[in-house]
């Protein structure tokens, strides 16, 4: 082709995304969080950084219409999405069906849960496009793969050197991808990639290179190793909070501290469970991030925090860090007090404090102390809590 093809991408976000389900997290994965960006915005961003690329069409579930449009991607080669169907292929077809207005030369298709394919590996697709009617990247199998038809006996070994791991986008010149789209419709077979259909019409098909970076968040640690990879791209920079908090005895009969509710003579005057030490931890990390301190964001004098677990404020703040792409590096703990004995529940307010803050509890510090006796913690009229928080976030001016 002489003049530059006309290129589109459809995007297939229809699926529901149940898979990746984190806990707490029920969004569909591929509207959650990435290092701080949805993971459907960062692959429809990995296409629009390519010039060449003309339109994207997402194809959405229809019950996400509006987190989707809540996601405020303004860019205007971004078309309107359309609603998938039942399955994959209907909504590939969906998608396809709405291009042919945009008369595109290629499309390529793209599985929403791939957000890192690089511009290097975009563009292998569209050049082979050039000389082939369909292009997809491939990695090769680098396990030796066994062939079983019960799952418990080896049938046989493969010859890994004929074998590659399909991955996505996959391109293929417009026109002869929408008609064996429309005659596979009659087809009871699943296929489950779009290069399988163009097999079975007969395009030939060819490989291209792709990369083990171009992962598909499948699992919940998918997004954990996605996120690595996004931060290994990004200027990080460090920065430190700290946190002081104090809290007044009243008569009770158990305190609760760093998330761990303590036997004790008295109980921790406040307006939530007065959890000292987990309100320290949440302005550590507030201060972190510049934003300002729990009172800010809960106010004490709103009624609906009273008597409230305080592992909400701390979730908060932690929520505050993810969203900015960030993460904890560590945390640590001071707790001054005369009474309750602090040592033997460290472990649990450790483990209690990772728990909340979605970090392994080597990464908490908790440590006690007295302060001889001396002044209102010496009298045992409170307990005094402090703590730093070391986080890490994309590198802003
Ligand atoms: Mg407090």
């Amino acid at each position: 082709m002489s003049k530059k093809p006309r290129i589109a991408v459809v995007v297939v976000a229809a699926g529901r995304g149940e898979r990746a389900s984190a806990s707490g997290d029920t969004r569909p994965k591929q509207y959650r969080p990435l290092a701080g960006q949805p993971v459907v915005s960062r692959t429809i961003a990995a296409f629009l950084a390519l010039p060449e690329v003309d339109v994207v069409l997402p194809v959405i579930h229809p019950e996400h219409a509006a987190t989707f449009f809540g996601l405020g991607n303004t860019d205007p080669r971004i078309l309107d999405p359309v609603m998938g169907r039942a399955t994959r292929q209907g909504s590939v077809l969906a998608g396809l069906e709405a291009l042919a207005a945009e008369a595109p030369d290629f499309v390529l298709i793209q599985d929403a849960a791939r957000p890192l394919a690089s511009p290097d590996l975009i563009r292998g697709v569209i050049a082979a496009l050039e000389t082939h009617h369909g292009a997809l990247p491939v990695v090769p199998v680098t396990d030796t793969i066994k062939r079983s038809h019960d799952g418990m006996l080896v049938a046989g070994t493969e010859d890994r050197h004929t074998l590659f791991a399909a991955q996505t986008p996959q391109g293929f010149r417009f026109a002869a991808i929408l008609a064996a789209h429309h005659k596979a419709v009659h087809e009871p077979r699943d296929f489950t990639d779009d290069a399988a259909i163009a097999e079975w019409a007969g395009l030939p098909v060819a490989l291209t290179k792709g990369s083990t970076r171009n992962l598909k968040i499948t699992h919940p640690e998918d997004f954990a190793r996605a996120e690595r990879l996004l931060r290994g791209d990004m200027d990080m920079e460090t920065r430190v909070g700290t946190g002081f908090d104090v809290h007044p005895f009243e008569p009770g009969d158990a305190v609760w501290l760093g998330g761990v509710r303590i036997p004790h003579t008295a109980r921790l005057k406040g307006h939530s469970d007065a959890d000292v030490a987990l309100h320290a931890l949440t302005d550590a990390l507030y201060g972190a991030l510049g934003l300002g301190d729990i009172g800010v964001h809960f106010p004490p004098s709103d009624p609906q925090w009273r008597g409230a677990a305080s592992e909400i404020f701390l979730a908060d703040a932690v929520g505050k860090v993810t969203a900015r792409g960030g993460r904890i590096v560590n945390l640590d703990l001071t707790i001054v007090c005369e009474s309750p004995r602090i040592g033997p529940h460290v472990p649990a307010m450790k483990q209690a404090i990772g728990n909340i803050c979605g970090i392994a509890a080597h990464r908490v510090g908790v440590k006690a102390t007295t302060s001889e006796k001396l002044g209102f913690t010496g009298r045992s009229e409170g307990i005094v809590a402090m703590a730093s928080a070391s986080i890490e976030v994309p590198q802003e001016d």
